[in-house]
């Protein structure tokens, strides 16, 4: 066992001291999660439902608490915050109502009865990043647990602080030990035990792409399920019939909302060149308007990156870049940055083609509708993405056309928990989320009861 500080990116003071596990630990808590599983399991749909629901009773009752807690540790705005500590109730109400539903089928066979039934598959290890710690936390384990399975989760370094305290209302609502155990500690340390271990039977993991790959590759050496949530470099595509004033003052909040470092940050704009100029004015207003200030005041729009390594990873993208205007930020202790509007030589460079994670978007013109669709695709990304049309006949077309898991016409929306939630390419493998979200975490098992 270490201590790990956990620091407030707006100020760089220390908020915690958390006790990060060892190899010897991390076994522990698979051991005793394993442990916990044949009652969990076992218990009555509808037990386990209600248990759900008073998980998600204590979320809600704790918002402003959680909330608060994510403001100091991630520097998430204090809207964002109460929005992701809502969202986790939300998300573990929807699941409540899966328990009592994992229907199987019955399917017509001679000769007798052909059932299937989705049977949990045992410990579930979830690795999740610093950007969003509660949803993405919660996007995991509340399906998982509503089908059956006991969870080890391993948040990221820098943000442990509500996943600790999410484990600790579940287990007030009612979540026997080792149903849910939060295990902070070191990626190649507990992230890579939860990938080894033979009690693990599935792992979730939402981070980059490169550590992803080492995560299926260790997952295949036993042939593991996966599911990987990576990175994106998503299109906002804007056609010059779009109601361009709309779509000007929406893209800084697509791309700037927590500090850029989102994986479905409209990070690529791609305007038509007969409104580029026109586009590009009225961008300029809407980053000069957006609120970058102390995450704790109810009006801030973006709060500060979440390290000191980033800050300096997103500022090596505006190096020697072309910047053709930048919003406001504070200055003095915190990890500031203003948000900038880049436009790159050419679709080869860097900051039009890798991931930046940060306040900082790309602008390039387009000529018509093939060529934004073939711009679109030129990424290895396919996460996420923006059309802004009047032609609801292009929108379809461009919509299918694209090749990422989460479009949105004339808006930018968010994710929600009630529909799925991927990527293609180097974006991910699987989805989560939606309606079919726990399905994902069972065995489909066939019976065939003979007449005879
Ligand atoms: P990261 O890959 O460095 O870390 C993610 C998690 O993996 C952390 O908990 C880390 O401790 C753990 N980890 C590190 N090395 C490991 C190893 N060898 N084995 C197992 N686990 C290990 O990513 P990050 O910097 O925390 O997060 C940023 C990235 O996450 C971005 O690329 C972003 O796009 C991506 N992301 C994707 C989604 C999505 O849903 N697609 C959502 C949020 C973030």
């Amino acid at each position: 066992m270490s201590t790990y500080t956990v620091l407030n990116p707006a100020t760089e003071e220390p908020v915690a001291e958390v006790e990060h596990a060892d190899l010897a630990a991390t076994d522990a808590a698979i051991e005793r999660a394993h442990a916990a599983f044949p009652a969990w399991r076992d218990l009555a749909p509808g037990e386990r439902a209600r248990v759900l629901r008073r998980f998600a009773d204590l979320v809600d009752a704790h918002g402003e608490e959680l909330a608060g807690l994510e403001v100091a540790n991630a520097g998430h705005t204090l809207g964002n915050a109460r929005w992701e500590a809502g969202n986790v109730r939300d998300v573990l109400h929807y699941y409540a109502a899966a328990p009592e539903r994992l229907f199987g089928r019955q399917i017509p066979v001679a000769g007798g009865i052909d059932v299937t039934f989705h049977e949990p598959l045992g410990v579930v290890g979830l690795i999740v990043p610093w950007n969003f710690p509660m949803p993405i936390a919660a996007w995991g384990f509340a399906p998982a647990l509503a089908a059956g399975n006991t969870v080890v989760l391993k948040p990221a370094e820098l943000t442990p602080l509500t996943a600790l305290r999410l484990a600790e209302l579940g287990r007030q609502a009612g979540l026997a030990d080792g149903v849910l155990t939060v295990v902070p500690g070191d990626g190649p340390v507990v992230g890579a035990r939860l990938v080894s271990h033979p009690l693990v039977r599935k792992v979730c993991f939402t981070g980059s792409s490169a550590v992803g790959q080492t995560v299926l590759a260790g997952c295949a050496e036993q042939l593991k399920r996966c599911t990987l949530e990576l990175g994106g470099k998503s299109a906002n595509v804007i056609f010059a019939d779009a109601d361009v004033a709309k779509a000007a003052a929406a893209a800084p909040a697509s791309v700037f909302d927590n500090a850029g470092q989102d994986c479905c940050a409209r990070s690529r704009i791609l305007v038509q060149r007969a409104v580029y100029e026109e586009f590009l004015g009225r961008l300029e207003s809407a980053v000069h308007a957006f609120r970058v200030e102390d995450p704790r005041r109810d009006s801030a729009e973006m709060g500060p990156l979440i390290s000191a390594r980033q800050h300096a990873r997103v500022q090596g993208y505006l190096d020697g870049a072309e910047v053709a205007f930048r919003g406001a930020a504070p200055t003095g202790p915190g990890f500031w940055m203003p948000p900038a509007v880049v436009l790159p030589g050419s679709v080869q460079d860097r900051v039009w083609r890798e991931e930046v994670f940060g306040p900082v978007v790309a602008v390039l013109p387009f000529d018509d509708e093939a060529d934004a669709v073939a711009m679109a695709n030129d990424s290895d990304y396919g996460l996420s993405g923006s059309i802004f049309t009047a032609d609801l006949g292009r929108a379809l077309r461009v919509s299918r056309a694209v090749q990422a898991g989460n479009l949105s016409v004339n808006s930018h929306s968010s994710v929600r928990y009630w529909t799925p939630f991927g990527g293609y390419k180097r974006s991910g493998l699987g989805r989560e989320l939606g309606p079919d979200a726990p399905n994902a975490f069972t065995e489909e098992k066939n019976v065939f009861l003979s007449q005879d």
